[in-house]
């Protein structure tokens, strides 16, 4: 397939909701390919359809490390069916090129999505592993929500948009995560 660009955080596509896919057409199966192919070309544990432009309902993983065989895991009109637990990540994003930031995410998740066949999976992702942490950034990319909206400290955040020239944080998409927040400090 095909490499594409990688949308960076300002593009309008990153925050806008995207649609269900009805049937894994080949065009849903051409958009994978391309989602595994510029993944991979960048180094990324995962990429979402609207970081390329495309605002359907994928995302794709990889979380294989060193020598370890690849083992791509795609993810169609996912849910999360149950979470639990709260961990503090420092993530990255292949939409905000080197910039890093502490985020919470809950530690264990479950998922339930078609894979490129078109068939319904069930997964457990558990102690706050990369696996549960990446399955949250992408399908927070399906409703337009970037990792940066569920930072710790939002002054830390700011300059490091600011270091890596990337446009500014937005107060108002911040997420106020109570639940999250009561269990990290416990
Ligand atoms: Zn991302």
């Amino acid at each position: 397939m095909a490499i594409k660009k990688v949308l960076r955080y300002g593009e309008k596509s990153l925050r806008e909701p995207s649609k269900e896919v009805h049937k894994v057409s080949r065009k849903i199966t051409d958009l994978v390919n391309d989602l595994l192919d510029t993944m991979y070309s960048q180094n990324g544990v995962g990429l979402a359809a609207p970081q390329i432009g495309v605002n359907y309902r994928v995302f794709v993983i990889d979380v294989s490390t060193g020598n370890e065989p690849l083992n791509p895991i795609v993810f169609i009109n996912p849910k999360i069916i149950k979470k639990s637990g709260a961990i503090i990540s420092n993530e990255g994003c292949l939409s905000f090129p080197e910039a890093y930031t502490d985020v919470r995410r809950y530690k264990n998740v479950m998922v339930k999505a078609q894979d490129a066949n078109g068939r319904t999976f069930t997964l457990e992702a558990k102690d706050g592993c990369l696996l549960a942490r990446a399955i949250q950034h992408e399908f927070d990319h399906l409703d337009g929500i970037l990792f940066i909206d569920h930072c710790i400290n939002r002054f830390e955040t700011e300059n490091v948009l600011k270091k890596f020239n990337l446009p500014e944080l937005e107060p108002e998409r911040l997420i106020a995560e109570p639940e999250l927040e009561k269990e990290l400090n416990d």
